[in-house]
């Protein structure tokens, strides 16, 4: 049986496969997603749907950044995030 990686949502707090999750990482102060996972450090993972990425906001990404995360990095991800979710749902 083959092994699937699971990673728990910073937004709703479940767990779900890599592929069901937006990575998220810090870089040059901005919240960048990292869809391949390619990004070195810290990263941090959310469903690519609004409801977890506001709860995540609130909770779960400013404990995995702490100290780290700016407004305007948190509008952007906002931003971009909302985007993706918007084109999966077609
Ligand atoms: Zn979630």
């Amino acid at each position: 049986m083959k092994r699937i990686p699971v990673r728990t949502c910073v937004g709703c707090r479940k767990t779900a496969t890599k592929a069901d999750l937006t990575r998220l990482v810090l870089r040059g102060g901005a919240l960048v997603p990292d869809p391949e996972g390619r990004e070195p450090g810290r990263g941090a993972y959310v469903h690519p749907r609004l409801s977890c990425l506001e709860a995540a906001l609130h909770g779960g990404l400013a404990r995995s950044f702490r100290g780290k995360l700016s407004k305007a990095a948190l509008s952007t991800v906002d931003f971009r995030l909302s985007t993706s979710s918007e084109s999966r749902n077609v």
